[in-house]
């Protein structure tokens, strides 16, 4: 209601063209036991539609040790997604839930305004744990909904050009997966045989990157392997991927988000002030409780300057 407003500026798409940008992950000490593959957020990429949080952990041989042991810890303003390559993981969380999750399953649990959960390395157990870790930031219409819990065992599949194709969320491929998120978005699994060789259709309107999860594949042209994000940028009608011996990798694309974010420990907000407040209400058990028995994660401490809402592009 300005009697004289300004000149609205148009947003200039420089950031969204097609391209091919290899991102380095980071190595990430989680809890005691495990070293994680952390690639979003990235330093010059903090998301990738939604998606705002990708780890890849493994493969590891979890025989003598403990396995995942990941203890009671709230989440506000996201999904998270977990997609097991090998082993078995148990989730038990606020709204009642207690699943076994196995390769090829997506478990997809919705915080909304809050939400806590665990996830530990059943007692028995395959031998090897391997898979990857996914945080999509929910849009301010969805973020103070209920939380919900989706466990989906049977996805679709369909294998072209040697690519196996699961698809874990959105369409792809002519295939639509039954999991609920809240803006558009696709994550899919590709399992590529040696000498795999497929032109992909994808959506314009999505930016797109891929994570290497075994061996190395092609895409647009650039060798990709486990540790980097390979960002496509948007406006691309297919993604071409091949692979001279076996591999596997994860597609992850949406729309470009364009709600600045401000992510810290396990919450993603819009400012500073909601993430006191979470921390505050898991410190002073206001989340629900896990069930379980399992002594909960204390948030660490505070940052000593605010934080501050971040775009989802850094040039430089
Ligand atoms: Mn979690």
């Amino acid at each position: 209601m300005e009697s004289q407003p300004a000149e609205a500026a148009l947003p200039v798409e420089t950031d969204s063209a097609p391209c091919a940008e290899l991102l380095e992950g980071r190595d990430v000490p989680l809890g005691r036991y495990t070293v994680v593959r952390r690639s979003l957020p990235n330093k010059s990429r903090r998301t990738v539609g939604a998606w705002c949080f990708l780890d890849h952990f493994g493969p590891e041989d979890i025989t003598g040790g403990p396995g995942m042991r990941v203890p009671p810890h709230p989440h506000i303003g996201l999904q998270t997604v977990t997609w097991l390559l090998s082993g078995e993981v148990r989730h038990r969380d606020s709204v009642g839930s207690d699943q076994l999750i196995r390769p090829g399953q997506l478990n997809i649990m919705t915080a909304g305004h809050g939400i806590a959960h665990s996830e530990n390395s059943p007692t028995e157990r395959p031998p090897l744990l391997h898979g990857l870790q996914l945080w999509i930031a929910l849009p301010d219409g969805a973020r103070s909904g209920t939380p919900a819990f989706q466990h989906l065992a049977d996805l679709p599949t369909t294998t072209r050009d040697g690519v196996r194709i699961t698809v874990a969320v959105g369409e792809l491929a002519g295939l639509s997966s039954p999991a609920v998120v809240h803006s558009p978005l696709v994550g899919a699994d590709l399992h590529l045989a040696a000498g795999a060789a497929t032109t992909l259709p994808v959506d314009r309107a999505f930016e797109h990157a891929v994570v290497v999860t075994e061996g190395t594949a092609t895409v647009e042209g650039v060798d990709v392997t486990p540790g980097s994000l390979l960002y496509l940028g948007a406006e691309r009608d297919t993604l071409r991927i091949t692979a001279a011996q076996e591999a596997r990798l994860f597609l992850l694309g949406g729309e470009p988000f364009e709600e600045e974010l401000v992510m810290w420990w396990n919450f993603v907000a819009r400012s500073h002030d909601e993430i006191v407040e979470a921390r505050t209400a898991w410190m002073t058990g206001r989340f629900p409780p896990v069930p379980g028995g399992e002594d909960p994660l204390p948030a660490p401490g505070l940052p000593t300057t605010r934080l501050l809402p971040r775009p989802r592009y850094r040039a430089g």
